[in-house]
């Protein structure tokens, strides 16, 4: 299958947005769409057999006109190679701008990465080391806790941010800066609450765009897409809203339980097993039965491009939680929007990851520590008032969520620019 380019679709978005905002000046919209800078490495690493190797990385920022750029770093080897993964990084930096601008997140965008894929390749402990503090070497000049911020991405956790901050700090003369990146384990600056964090706002988001549509959490349906990070704690706090879950699903199959599950149940079944497959008392089904499944709830929560037209047209919820990115295909959005299904886009359901990374960079800079639930509640209050405004736009223009959240993120970033204009 021939992959449509990333960045084009990135790019059509903001046209889309800058369409609504009546923006026609070409100048300034290539100036929302254009990466401020992008920056391709040579990333050579001495391998355990002796011989050298030389990595593809790169870095780009998008734009800091809200704020230090922010957006993780992933290794990864995607189909399509280095050109690929080039737009690719592009367009993810462009969302991270838009993501950041929605949440109202003093930040701006970017992303990163190295075009290896450490699983497949079985890279020991210490070439994983060698290849991420040579990275984090080249990239030194331009990150920085009041430049850029990087943060965890595909298979890349709080063990490579820790060997960032680490190197970082010490070409920085042992200038102690935990600020220099996010997704750090709790003992070298981490935030409570961020493994919980893209989960916990998608329940929040799904909550407020219950009360707009007056549907009732206690009883509701939810089906889980994935049984990863950001479905399984979205179902566990749906769960404490009084929601139930009825059907999930992993790279092995899906599961239907009509009668519901209790999410740590099936965490600890699949925790022995490697699969949500057989859970007791479910029934095997397929994935277009998983999404097509009546509920009021659904929590696309493992991968891209799930939601076609023909899928669109058979879905039976009220409620999609997007805590993937890019489940939905854009040819599924008018026909999501003519069945009135409350879509919460990608770019606001899953943003309850930055918003603890953002309150994580603010810890490390002030030195000073919060609670679980002083975290929450902060990230809560971000993530309540960025739907509002999604839906509040979305109604005075007529438009679907996905793009009135982008109208919002742009008209933010704009209005940034133009309080400080061009300098020099
Ligand atoms: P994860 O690796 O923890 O979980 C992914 C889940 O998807 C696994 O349960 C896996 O079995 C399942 N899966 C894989 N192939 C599948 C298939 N064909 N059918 C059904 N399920 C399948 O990953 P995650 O961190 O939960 O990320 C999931 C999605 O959420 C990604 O799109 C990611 O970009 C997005 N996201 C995650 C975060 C975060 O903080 N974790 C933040 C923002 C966005």
């Amino acid at each position: 299958m021939v992959k449509s380019d990333p960045f084009d679709n990135a790019t059509k978005q903001v046209n889309d947005a800058c369409d609504v905002l009546g923006i026609k000046d070409k100048g300034l919209r290539d100036y929302l769409i254009m990466p401020n800078r992008f920056l391709r490495l040579k990333v050579p690493v001495k391998m355990d057999n002796g011989k050298i190797r030389v990595f593809t990385g790169f870095r780009c920022q998008h734009n800091n006109d809200r704020g230090p750029y922010k957006g993780g770093i992933r290794y990864f080897d995607p189909e399509g190679g280095v050109k690929y993964m080039e737009r690719e990084v592009m367009a993810l930096s462009s969302w991270m701008t838009w993501k950041c601008a929605v949440v109202d997140v003093p930040l701006g965008g970017g992303k990163g990465g190295i075009f290896v894929n450490p699983k497949k390749e079985k890279l020991s402990d210490g070439e994983m080391e060698r290849l991420t503090r040579q990275f984090a070497s080249k990239i030194a000049e331009v990150i920085g806790p009041q430049k850029d911020i990087p943060a965890p991405d595909v298979y890349t956790t709080g063990r490579e941010m820790t060997q960032i901050m680490d190197t970082f700090t010490k070409m920085s003369g042992n200038n102690y800066s935990p600020g220099t990146i996010t997704g750090k384990p709790i003992p070298v600056g981490g935030s409570l609450a961020r493994n919980v964090a893209t989960g916990l706002g998608n329940a929040y988001c799904i909550r407020e765009a219950a009360k707009i549509l007056k549907i009732k959490l206690k009883g509701a349906r939810v089906v889980l897409q994935g049984f990863g990070n950001a479905s399984t704690f979205s179902g566990e706090y749906l769960e404490k809203m009084g929601a139930k879950c009825i059907a999930a699903s992993d790279s092995k199959g899906s599961i239907l339980v009509s009668k519901g599950f209790k999410v740590q149940k099936l965490l600890d079944w699949k925790n022995k097993k490697g699969t949500v497959v057989g859970f007791p008392g479910s029934r095997k089904i397929s994935t277009e039965q998983l999404l097509t499944t009546k509920c009021e709830i659904l929590v696309p929560g493992a991968l891209e491009n799930q939601i076609n037209a023909s899928i669109a047209k058979k879905l039976q919820c009220k409620i999609i939680g997007e805590a993937a990115n890019g489940p939905t295909l854009p040819e599924a959005d008018p026909i999501l929007y003519k069945k009135k299904i409350f879509v919460i886009p990608d770019i606001l359901a899953n943003s309850g990851g930055v918003c603890i990374s953002y309150l994580e960079w603010v810890q490390n800079n002030m030195g000073y520590y919060w609670s679980f639930d002083e975290v929450a509640k902060k990230m809560e209050s971000n993530i309540v008032r960025g739907l509002k405004d999604t839906h509040s736009i979305s109604k005075k223009h007529k438009i679907d969520n996905r793009k009135a959240a982008m109208v919002l993120a742009v008209g933010r970033v704009l209005e940034a620019f133009e309080h400080k204009g061009i300098w020099p």
